[in-house]
C-alpha cells in the first residue's frame, strides 16, 4: 500500500511506526517533513504529485487538525488514534478503542485515508500508550513490594511499568498503570509479562511489536502469544533482572 508518513517541522519526533497487521504493507512508505506554516497546502501538493493511499500522522493537536482538513480536501475519510491498519477485497480497514477504549470498533476507511497514530513522544514524555518498551506485571508477581521492583527495572531500562486487572485491584500497581480492555491500549517495540496469564481482555489492549512472558506455569495461555517464553519464578526473575542491570 502506498503510504506517506507526515512529520511537522519544528517538533520532536520519533520516528513512527505504522500498526499495520501484515508488515509488508508498511515497506514502501516515505516520509514527508512538512514546514510551518503551510502544513496543508504542502501535504496536498505533495499529494498531487506521489498519490499514496494512506497518510498517517502521530496523534496530537495540531496533527488532527492537519489531518481533517486534509482528508476534506482529498475527499477521504479521516480517523484519529488508529491502532491497526489491514486491506480486505473491501478495502482498507482500521481499528481503535471507542466508548473510552472499552469497546474496539472496525472501520472501513475511503481512501486517500488520513490517520493519526499513537507516537513515541519527544524524550522525557513517554507515557504508557507510546512507550517504547513495558515491563507489565500480573497477579503472579505476588505483591507490591515486587511490582515496585519491576517499576524501577523499567525505569533503569528507559521503559514504561504496566499492570493487569488483578495488580491494579490488589492496589500494588496504581489504576493509570492498567493495560487492557478497560485501561491503556499499548503498542511498544517490545515488552515483558511478569506473572500475567494472557487473558483475552489484557491482551486486547496490548499490540507489541516483540512480546516475552515470564510465568511459572509451562501451560500459561500467555506462551501461546509471545514470540518468547521463559517459565520462571517472578521474583527469581526480577532478581536476575536487577542484578544484570546494576551490572554486578
Ligand atoms: C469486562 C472485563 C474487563 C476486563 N478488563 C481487563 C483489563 O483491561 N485488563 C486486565 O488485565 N484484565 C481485565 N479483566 C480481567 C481479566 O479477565 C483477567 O482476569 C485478568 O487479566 C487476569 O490477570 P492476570 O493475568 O494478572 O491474573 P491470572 O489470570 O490469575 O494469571 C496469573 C498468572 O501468574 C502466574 N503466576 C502465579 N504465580 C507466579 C509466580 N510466582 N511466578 C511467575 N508466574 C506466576 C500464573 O501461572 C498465571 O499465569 C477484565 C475482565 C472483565 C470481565
Amino acid at each position: 500500500m502506498k503510504t506517506a508518513i507526515l512529520y511537522l517541522a519544528g517538533e520532536k519526533h520519533c520516528p513512527l511506526t505504522i500498526p499495520f497487521t501484515a508488515a509488508e504493507d508498511g515497506t514502501d512508505a516515505v516520509n514527508w517533513v512538512l514546514d510551518r506554516p503551510d502544513f496543508l497546502e504542502q501535504a496536498a501538493c505533495r499529494y498531487g504529485a506521489e498519490r499514496p493511499d494512506l497518510l498517517v500522522l502521530e496523534d496530537g493537536g495540531e496533527a488532527r487538525g492537519l489531518a481533517v482538513g486534509l482528508a476534506r480536501r482529498l475527499g477521504g475519510s479521516c480517523l484519529f488514534q488508529v491502532r491497526e491498519l489491514w486491506r480486505e477485497e473491501s478495502g482498507l480497514l482500521a481499528r481503535r478503542g471507542a466508548y473510552n477504549s472499552n469497546l474496539q470498533a472496525v472501520y472501513r476507511l475511503r481512501t486517500p485515508a488520513v490517520v493519526t497514530v499513537a507516537g513515541r513522544g519527544a524524550p522525557g514524555t513517554e507515557t504508557l500508550e507510546n512507550a517504547a518498551g513495558i515491563l507489565a506485571a500480573g497477579r503472579g508477581i505476588g505483591g507490591k513490594q515486587n511490582f515496585q521492583r519491576l517499576a524501577a527495572c523499567a525505569a533503569a531500562l528507559g521503559a514504561q511499568a504496566g499492570a493487569t486487572r488483578p495488580a491494579v485491584m490488589n492496589t500494588w500497581a496504581e489504576m493509570e498503570r492498567l493495560i487492557g480492555q478497560s485501561g491503556h491500549q499499548v503498542s511498544p517495540r517490545w515488552m515483558v509479562t511478569v506473572g500475567a496469564s494472557g487473558s483475552g481482555p489484557f491482551l486486547a489492549g496490548v499490540r507489541a511489536e516483540r512480546l516475552a512472558a515470564v510465568d511459572n506455569d509451562p501451560n500459561a495461555m500467555i506462551f501461546w502469544n509471545a514470540d518468547l517464553g521463559i517459565q520462571a519464578d517472578a521474583g527469581a526473575f526480577l532478581d536476575a533482572l536487577e542484578k544484570e542491570l546494576s551490572g554486578t
